[in-house]
């Protein structure tokens, strides 16, 4: 069973921080979470800080659902896992933003109620008896009992509940709470397992993956016989075969795969699960530079502003910048997008180099690879990941990949040297390597 805390994990910003701050008395409020978990239990700091709050509920109900972000990839989570959500928030306030995201019905959600008197909001606590571990009307009471329990959470809130998971992944004072107790997490980022995560380039709003492709934008949604396109035609449809992984063949694989252990439980978990790959050769070039040696939230941050800064906008989504366009940049340009001086130089030394990609794309593995490492900033990681993600190569086995390193190392504890191992994965390192990567990545309920 997935569990999710609400504020900042499934929003990014904590919308009761926001109401608050938008509507209540911040005073108040500041004093209140200092003495949290001193002389306040966390439903005396939420009942005190509400009283503050005078507005009517329909006026901060619209205000939220204009300024509150939901994090990336939670409406399909919810379609495909039915997550419960724990709460210290509102039912009143956060079934407006599941309706808005159009899973209200997916979900299962244990809160708070308020009810919004103009003389100040009084909050009705769901639970008040105290529990016998934090000695606070905690989260852990929510739990359901008997099931494996994967937990994600960000805050106070969090501390009891998540240390009755079986599997936690947890961000902000979760996270380092946790790390002082010495138990182990995962990292909540987004809630999406996608090569090239949120960003502008590859869109996903309204339930649809966004990109644009020529002169337009198209659209992917699902449909119930797989997926609808529009539109679909000779110019989108190499493009969405690529964001979609058509051009790798799953069955012989999955065949493959049964006589391994490891990779027959993982193919079965992760039945249908496509890699992703990315179309175009040269913002899966920039977009390996950027992710170099930075958390992917700062790589995503970067990435982000570049796009908006060189790329073009289709309806939503946004062209990603071309090399013609780099080709006019300026180091400095970059460096204010917070580039280090050291990639903007690599980013605009890939454009100036001028590649010849469809000819790169006729070539062997290693000779793509001799061809890419010669240009300065891309290196041995950056080139597997183009054989991988951009060029489909069965065999493109990403070895000095952190994340790659750390799946074999987890799923094969025998394994030894990880590019040696990689050899007896012949011909479907390519796919093992997605799939390794997905089973480390994504909750299992
Ligand atoms: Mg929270
Ligand atoms: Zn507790």
């Amino acid at each position: 069973m997935l569990v999710l805390d609400w504020d900042e994990t499934v929003t990014e910003v904590d919308t009761l921080h926001l109401v608050l701050e938008e509507f209540g008395d911040r005073e108040i409020y500041q004093r209140a979470e200092a003495e949290l978990g001193k002389t306040m239990t966390l439903n005396d700091v939420i009942a005190e800080e509400f009283l503050t709050v005078k507005a009517p509920l329909a006026e901060v109900v619209r205000w939220l659902l204009e300024n509150a972000r939901i994090r990336p990839g939670f409406a399909e989570l919810a379609r495909s896992h039915h997550p419960l959500i724990v709460s210290s928030g509102f039912h009143e306030t956060i079934e407006p933003l599941l309706e808005h995201e159009g899973v209200l019905e997916d979900v299962e959600l244990r809160a708070n109620r308020v009810d919004a008197r103009p003389d100040g909001w009084v909050v009705h606590f769901r639970a008040s008896e105290e529990c016998g571990l934090c000695q606070e009307p905690c989260k852990r009471a929510d739990l359901p009992v008997n099931e494996h329990v994967v937990y994600a959470g960000d805050g106070y809130s969090d501390f009891c509940a998540a240390l009755a998971a079986d599997k936690v992944f947890a961000t902000g004072s979760l996270a380092a709470h946790l790390d002082e107790r010495g138990v182990q997490y995962r990292p909540l980022t987004d809630f999406r397992f996608r090569a090239f995560g949120p960003d502008l380039a590859n869109l996903w709003n309204d339930g649809a993956l966004r990109r644009v492709v020529g002169r337009r934008e198209v659209r992917i949604t699902s449909a119930p016989s797989g997926v609808r396109v529009e539109p679909l035609d000779a110019e989108t449809r190499p493009v969405v075969r690529k964001l979609l992984g058509m051009e790798f063949d799953l069955d012989p694989f999955y065949e493959w795969a049964r006589r391994d252990r490891v990779l027959a439980k993982l193919t079965r978990e992760l039945a249908g699960l496509r890699p992703p790959l990315s179309p175009d050769p040269f913002e899966t070039l920039v977009s390996a530079i950027t992710a170099q040696q930075v958390s992917l939230h700062a790589a995503f941050a970067i990435r982000t502003r570049f796009v908006e800064r060189f790329g073009r906008r289709g309806e939503q989504a946004y062209a990603f910048p071309t090399e013609q366009r780099l080709r006019r940049a300026k180091e400095e340009e970059l460096v204010a997008l917070g580039f280090s001086r050291r990639k903007a130089e690599y980013v605009l030394g890939v454009a100036a180099a001028r590649l010849d990609y469809d000819g790169l794309a006729k070539l062997p593995d290693d000779e793509v690879k001799a061809r890419l490492t010669a240009v300065r900033g891309l290196g041995e990681w950056t080139a597997d990941w183009y054989l991988a993600r951009h060029l489909a190569r069965p065999r493109a086995w990403p070895a000095g990949d952190l994340g790659l390193r750390k799946a074999v190392a987890l799923f094969y504890p025998d394994a030894g040297d990880v590019r040696a191992f990689g050899e007896r994965l012949e011909p479907f390192q390519n796919l093992t390597a997605h799939y390794l990567l997905a089973g480390l990545q994504w909750p299992k309920r």
